[in-house]
């Protein structure tokens, strides 16, 4: 396992990618998805020129951003708790995972004690599966209208997990489907509301993902190799 290599090949099918879709490849931003790794992982992948990292817990956000501070983007791309934001608020780049009036309200609360304004993400469920969260379509518009007036969070896109599946085309219309969902949430004109990221994509299907319209890739595996969960 060669961190080297494996960046350099990511890079090289995002590049493809874009290539094939006639898209820029500065419209891609690659999320290194650093989870569960060590923070030699972390920094090699810093000095090979990553700068926006993926984590899904506080408290590795935490225990990380000791090391680097702010040397690198920290995305929070996993489920937040309420009662956790406070850790995280003024260490994060973004938040993909607000699925929640009640969380967008305290992220908005908690980035007004520091002064900020942070960039979260809608993250909405396009497949219905019980262990995944996310909203459900039908009520992203309500949530973007009970939202777009609190001053400390931007609503900058959507994101979304699609399903695991053993053939990357198998996900194509669930990116489809979430770039037409952008494109629509923003035809409605909505105050404050205009969005333009798209966080969908990982190891298995994000050139899939970045040929529908993907502007975020999240990609753990194929960069640092298969997680090892079992060590606790
Ligand atoms: C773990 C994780 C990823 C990365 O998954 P890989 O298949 O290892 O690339 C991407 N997004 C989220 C939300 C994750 O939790």
């Amino acid at each position: 396992m060669n961190i080297q290599n494996n960046i350099n090949q990511v890079k090289k099918e995002i590049e493809n990618a874009c290539i094939s879709c006639n898209r820029s490849v500065d419209e891609v931003t690659l999320i290194a998805v650093t989870k569960t790794k060590p923070v030699e992982a972390v920094e090699q992948a810093m000095k090979l020129g990553i700068i926006d990292v993926g984590e899904n817990k506080v408290q590795e956000i935490t225990a990380k951003y000791l090391v680097f501070e702010d040397q690198l983007k920290w995305h929070m791309i996993g489920h937040l708790q309420t009662n956790k934001v406070k850790y995280i608020i003024d260490k994060v780049s973004m938040i993909h995972s607000v699925d929640s009036l009640k969380l967008a309200c305290i992220i908005d609360k908690e980035a007004r004690k520091h002064d900020l304004i942070v960039d979260i993400l809608i993250q909405v469920m396009i497949v219905n599966e019980d262990t995944k969260y996310g909203i459900n379509e039908e009520a992203l518009e309500e949530l973007l209208n009970q939202v777009k007036d609190l001053k400390n969070i931007k609503v900058k896109g959507l994101m979304t997990i699609a399903p695991y599946v053993s053939n990357p085309e198998d996900n194509r219309a669930v990116f489809t489907k979430l770039r037409k969902i952008l494109i629509d949430m923003n035809l409605k004109n909505i105050d404050n509301i205009n969005m333009d990221v798209l966080s969908m994509g990982m190891t298995n299907d994000y050139k899939v993902a970045i040929e529908e319209g993907a502007t975020m890739v999240r990609v753990g595996t194929a960069i640092f190799g298969e997680r090892n969960y079992t060590k606790g």
